[in-house]
C-alpha cells in the first residue's frame, strides 16, 4: 500500500533549484521579450541559450523525454510537480525544453518519421534550435474534426494538399507544420484523416494571417493557412493513411495534462497576488483580508485550487501507474473541463480584491482571463471533454429494467424486512 502525498527529497531539491531559477530568470524575460518561441531572433537567443544551457547542466532539459531522445523519462508526477513552477512563466517551458506544440510533435515525429526526417527536424527541434506547428482545426469548425475538409491526394510520388486551416500556433516561425488532411474521403469518418510533414518553406503553404488572441492588436502568432497545392514527397506521411487521429494522439493525451499542470502555475500566481493584495490593502478602516466576503473568495479559490492541483496529480500518478493514456481518459477530460473553470474563478477574483489596478495592463490578470477561455476552447472545448467523462463515467454503471430506482426504500425497507425476518 503506497498512498502517500511526500516529494522525495533529492527530487524536492530539484524543484527548489527550479522554482529560485525560473523566478529570478526565467520570469523577467516574460516582461522584457515577445514571444518565445522566436528563435531566430538573436537578442532572444543571447538571453535564452544560457539559460537552456544551465537547464541542461542541471539535468533538466526536457525531463518529458524518454532518454534516447535527449530526456530525462520522468514520469507524469515529476512532471506535474515541475511543469506547475515553470508555468508561472511564458518563457519557462522553452528554458526547460518542453513547449507545446513542438513537446508533442517531438513525440509524433520520434514515432513515425523517417531516419531522413528526424536529422532534419526532430533533433534540432529537440534542441529548439527550431520550431514547430499543428495544422489541424479549419475555419469551419474545430470542435468537430469530422467537418474538415483540407485534402491531400497522392498524385505520383507526391501529396498535393490543397485547403484552409485555421489556427496553426506558430506557423510564421515554425520549420515544419504536421498537418491533418483527408486523404481517405470515402472513409468513416474517424478514418478519413492522414497526418502529413510539411516543410514551412514548401512553395504553396501560404499564410493569410496571423491572428492575434487578445484585445490588442498586437502581432499575431496563429496561423490562417491557405495551403494552395502545397506539394510534398510521399514519405512524408506519419503513421498510416486514414490513421491521422491515432497519430494525433500521440500529442494530445499527455498535451492535455501538462496544459493543466502549467495551468496550476497560473493559478497559484493570481492566488499568491490576491493574497498579498487582501494582506495590503485598507479601506473602511481595516485590511480587505479581514472582510468576510474577501476572506470567502481567499476560502473558495484556495479550496477549488488544490482540488484541481490534487486531481491533476492524482491523473499523472495514474498515467504513470497504468502507462495507457486511453485508461485515464476520463480523468484526462475531467480536469481539461475543471481547468477553465478553476482558472476563471481564481483570476475573477484576484481582478475584484485589486479593484481598478486589477482591470488595467499593469496587472497580469486580464491576459490570464483571456488564457481562461483558451484552456475551455483550445484541444477540445470544455463541452466536449464533459460528455467524454459523462460516457466513460456511464460505463461503470447500468440502468433498471424496475419500474423504481433499485435504491427506492420501500423496496430496500422490505428486502431489509425480509432478511432480518423474526429477530425484529
Ligand atoms: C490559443 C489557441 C491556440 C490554438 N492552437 C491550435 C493549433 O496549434 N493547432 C490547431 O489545429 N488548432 C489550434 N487551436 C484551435 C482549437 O483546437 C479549436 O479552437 C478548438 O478545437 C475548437 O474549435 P473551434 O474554435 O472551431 O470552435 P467550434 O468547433 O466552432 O466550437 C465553438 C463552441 O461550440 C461549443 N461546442 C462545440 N462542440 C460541442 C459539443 N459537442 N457539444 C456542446 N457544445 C459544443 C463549445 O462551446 C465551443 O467552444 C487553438 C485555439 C486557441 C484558442
Amino acid at each position: 500500500m503506497s498512498w502517500d502525498f511526500e516529494t522525495e527529497p533529492e527530487f524536492q531539491k530539484q524543484l527548489d533549484w527550479i522554482e529560485q531559477f525560473v523566478h529570478q530568470e526565467v520570469e523577467p524575460l516574460d516582461l522584457i521579450h515577445g514571444n518565445p518561441y522566436e528563435v531566430r531572433d538573436p537578442k532572444r537567443n543571447a538571453l535564452v541559450k544560457p539559460l537552456q544551457a544551465e537547464v541542461r547542466k542541471r539535468k533538466l532539459w526536457a525531463c518529458h523525454l524518454e532518454p534516447e531522445l535527449g530526456g530525462q523519462g520522468y514520469g507524469q508526477l515529476k512532471l506535474a510537480l515541475m511543469n506547475e513552477i515553470l508555468g508561472r512563466s511564458h518563457f519557462a517551458p522553452i528554458v526547460f525544453g518542453c513547449q507545446a506544440p513542438d513537446s508533442g510533435n517531438a513525440e509524433i515525429l520520434a514515432k513515425y518519421g523517417t531516419p531522413e526526417q528526424k536529422k532534419r527536424f526532430l533533433q534540432p527541434l529537440l534542441d529548439n534550435e527550431i520550431v514547430s506547428s499543428f495544422s489541424m482545426t479549419e475555419p469551419q469548425g474545430g470542435a468537430d474534426p469530422k467537418v474538415f475538409q483540407c485534402r491531400a491526394e497522392l498524385k505520383g510520388d507526391n501529396w498535393a494538399i490543397n485547403g484552409h486551416k485555421w489556427f496553426s500556433s506558430n506557423a510564421h516561425l515554425a520549420s515544419f507544420l504536421i498537418v491533418m488532411v483527408v486523404t481517405e474521403p470515402d472513409a468513416p469518418p474517424y478514418q478519413r484523416q492522414s497526418a502529413i510533414l510539411v516543410p514551412a518553406d514548401t512553395p504553396g503553404v501560404n499564410i493569410v494571417r496571423n491572428v492575434h488572441v487578445g484585445v490588442h492588436g498586437g502581432p499575431g502568432t496563429h496561423g490562417y493557412i491557405h495551403y494552395d497545392n502545397a506539394t510534398v514527397p510521399k514519405d512524408h506521411l506519419l503513421g498510416q493513411r486514414g490513421q491521422g487521429f491515432a497519430v494525433a494522439q500521440t500529442r494530445l493525451g499527455g498535451g492535455r495534462i501538462h496544459h493543466a499542470m502549467r495551468t496550476i502555475g497560473q493559478i497559484k500566481k493570481a492566488f499568491d497576488m490576491m493574497c498579498e493584495r487582501a494582506l495590503s490593502r485598507h479601506t473602511q478602516g481595516s485590511l480587505l483580508a479581514d472582510k468576510q466576503m474577501v476572506q470567502e473568495m481567499i476560502a473558495d479559490s484556495w479550496i477549488e485550487m488544490e482540488q484541481f492541483r490534487l486531481l491533476v496529480l492524482r491523473t499523472a500518478w495514474k498515467i504513470d501507474r497504468y502507462k495507457d493514456y486511453l485508461k485515464v481518459r476520463k480523468d484526462i477530460s475531467a480536469i481539461k473541463a475543471a481547468m477553465p473553470k478553476v482558472f476563471n474563478n481564481v483570476v475573477s477574483r484576484a481582478i475584484q480584491i485589486h479593484g481598478s489596478l486589477g482591470v488595467t495592463d499593469e496587472m497580469p490578470f486580464v491576459g490570464q482571463l483571456i488564457e481562461s477561455f483558451v484552456m475551455g476552447i483550445a484541444d477540445g472545448p470544455t463541452e466536449v471533454h464533459k460528455v467524454t467523462v459523462a460516457r466513460q463515467v456511464l460505463r461503470d454503471h447500468k440502468g433498471t429494467t424496475d419500474l423504481f430506482p433499485t435504491t427506492h426504500i420501500p423496496k430496500l425497507r422490505a428486502a431489509a424486512l425480509k432478511k432480518y425476518e423474526g429477530r425484529i
